[in-house]
This record gives C-alpha cells, structure tokens and sequence, in this order.
C-alpha cells in the first residue's frame, strides 16, 4: 500500500456499525477504576488515554516502530536524553542541530555529568566522534541549515561501537523519511511542524526499533509527566489524513521557490535538498521519499532581509514551519545558529504556487532599489 493511502486510515479502530471514522477526544483525569487497576487498560490520565493509543498507532504504522505521544516536541527529545544518559555518558550530537537540542544537551545534561561532542552534519563529520559514545543524536535534514547526513552509514559505526542512534526527523516526517527503516534505534519529532501541519497546537513523539527501547522513554513520560493533552492529539489525528496532500503541495512549492531564489540576483545562495544541484542532493535523494517544505537563502544582510520581509503581502512572518501557510524569517533575530544576518528559513505552505513565485519575485525586486 502506498504510505498516501496508508496515512489516511492509519490508527483508526476497526470499523464499527454506527461508530465515528475517528472517536472523539476522551477528557479523563482518573478513570472508573475498582480493585486490582491491571484489570483495566486505562487508570490514571498521566498514564494512558484512548486519544493517545490510536494516534500512538497511527505514528507506529507511519515509523514501522512502536511509539509515544509527547506534549511538545522538546518534551519528546528530552526524554530520549533522560531515559538513555546517565553520569560519565558520551553523547554525540550535531553542531547545527536544533538550537534548544544542544542548548539542553549542553546545559541542564553536561552539569548532570553527561560528556557532550559537537560535530557538523554535512560529511558524515559526526562519524570520527563517535568512539566510545552512549547515544548519537543526528537530525538530517538539520533545522534551519537544511544540511543531510547518511543515516545508515552513521547508524552502522554507531552499533559497531555500541551505542545507541536517534534521529530529529521533524523537517521530513515519518511519511518522508524512515529512520527506523534505515537502522536508527529512536525515530523522534516536532509533531508542532508538518506532521499536524495547521499551525494550531503543539505535540511531539518518539517512535524505537522495539518495544524494550520504548519502555524506559515511557516511565520517563509517565514520571516526568511530559503528556499532551487529549484535544491536541485528537486534532494531530484528524490532520494526520491529509497529510500526504499537504506535503505533496507544500514540496512541489519549495521546490519552484528555491529554483526561483537561485535564478534571482538579489540572492546570495539557496540550500534545498531538492535542487538537484544542492550539496545535500545526492543522500537526501537516496533515504527521504520528499524534501521537505523548508527552504533556505541568503540576502545581502540583515536590512535586505528586513526589508523582504516586510515586503511580502502573502509570506508571513513567523517562526516555525510545515504550516498551511507560507511563512519566513529571518533567523538570526534569535541568536544561537551559526547564520548569517540575511539569512532567511521560509517554510513552503499549500497556497497556488503562480500566487507565491508572485509574492516572492515583488518581494525580491523591493531590494533592487538598495
Ligand atoms: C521545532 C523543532 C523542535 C522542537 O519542537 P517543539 O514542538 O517546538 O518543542 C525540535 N527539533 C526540530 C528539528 C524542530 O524544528
């Protein structure tokens, strides 16, 4: 089965003679609960919730591996750090990963005694710093630099060494990219991105190889109380079966945008794995199904790209991507990655792409005046 047919039924009970497609949220705190609790599935609402098991069932068929809902996607990244790390540790993790990943790595898990090794992603770089290591973390491609790395070559030297391998995959999703296919250990997501994709909650998971792996990420949940609310994952599901539509549209439009951007003179440079010319081209083109939405380039400086910004009357400006929406900003307005000032991480959203090539082009020329 195709995974656009998969993505549409994945997770949804059997079907049942007057019963919704999709039951509705449960809103539950305790449940009824008499006597022995192991003789009822649901107990208490930190521990398990019916919202949760069939969404957690859908990621599952979409990973090809067991999975947990989280209320974020930092609370997902989180409790892979705090189920596998522990005193005298070594992680490995990606220079230009996600900001707060290596903010929470090298903070908050360094002064708790956990060695950490920052090595870039292009290049496999990551692969001379693995000896020795507990966990490599990898994220590919990487937010907001769109760089790729090999995630089976890496997972290889990972287990020759012993340790374990999980990959960020929010840019692509489970529908454009199969960590646990390509032998990770932990598949992880920002479900706030293009997997839900309306711009309207925040959610994340984590997805193992097997059902041992999972579990210590599940105490983790339960202790910590990292939980998302059933509302929120009821929504994630009802958006998860447009989902390959979405990034159908969402792709085709970074694709024209970025081939656009490297034909226009006020821009520096273009990164998209999906330019056949970008560095990232040859792996992304070898282990994802699509390239993702986001797509990356450099004006001249920060006032040029102020001024694009303010220029656009469709692209909004916003932080976050796989939205609806056509989104940019500039990156470094936050500080902590290795950007330039001009440079600006637009996010592709569903719009006619002859609307957004419109915008961008009057967009661009506001700058040729400067
Ligand atoms: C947004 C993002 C996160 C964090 O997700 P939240 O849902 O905002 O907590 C982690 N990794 C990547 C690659 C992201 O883009």
């Amino acid at each position: 089965m195709h995974p656009s047919t998969r993505v549409i039924r994945a997770g949804l009970p059997p079907v049942e003679q007057g019963a919704p497609f999709l039951p509705g949220p449960t809103f539950a705190a305790p449940y009824h609960l008499a006597g022995d609790p192991t003789t009822s599935s649901y107990t208490y609402g930190r521990f398990h919730n019916p919202t949760w098991t069939h969404f957690e069932a859908a990621l599952a068929e979409l990973e090809g591996g067991p999975a947990l809902v989280f209320g974020s996607g930092m609370a997902a990244i989180a409790s892979i750090f705090g189920a596998v790390l522990r005193p005298g540790d070594i992680a490995v993790l990606p220079a230009d990963s996600y900001y707060t990943t290596r903010l929470i790595a090298t903070g908050y898990f360094t002064q708790m005694g956990v060695q950490v090794r920052l090595a870039p992603t292009a290049g496999n770089a990551q692969i001379e710093h693995i000896k020795g290591a507990k966990l490599v973390w990898l994220e590919t491609p990487t937010n907001p630099g769109l760089e790729v790395c090999e995630i089976a070559t890496l997972v290889e030297a990972a287990h020759a060494e012993g340790a374990l391998v999980a990959v960020d995959n929010t840019t692509p999703t489970a529908l454009g990219q199969q960590p646990l296919v390509l032998g990770a250990d932990y598949s992880v997501a920002s479900d706030t991105k293009a997997l839900t994709g309306h711009s309207d909650l925040l959610l994340g998971h984590v997805a193992a190889r097997d059902a041992a792996l999972l579990d210590p990420v599940r105490v983790w949940r339960t202790q910590i109380g990292a939980i998302p609310g059933p509302m929120e994952v009821w929504l994630a599901h009802r958006s998860l079966a447009t989902l390959a539509l979405r990034l159908e549209r969402a792709c085709a439009n970074a694709l024209a945008l970025a081939a656009f951007l490297q034909r226009h003179p006020a821009v520096l440079s273009v990164r998209y794995p999906g330019l056949p010319d970008d560095p990232s081209h040859p792996i992304a083109a070898r282990q994802m199904r699509h390239f993702g939405p986001v797509v990356s380039f450099t004006l001249a400086d920060r006032t040029a790209a102020e001024r694009f910004l303010a220029s656009c009357h469709l692209i909004s400006e916003a932080t976050s991507f796989g939205g609806l929406h056509t989104m940019a900003e500039r990156r470094a307005r936050w500080g902590g990655d290795a950007v330039s000032e001009g440079f600006i991480r637009l996010s592709a959203g569903i719009e006619h792409v002859d609307d957004l090539l419109t915008d961008l082009e009057q967009g661009l020329n506001t700058l040729s005046a400067y």
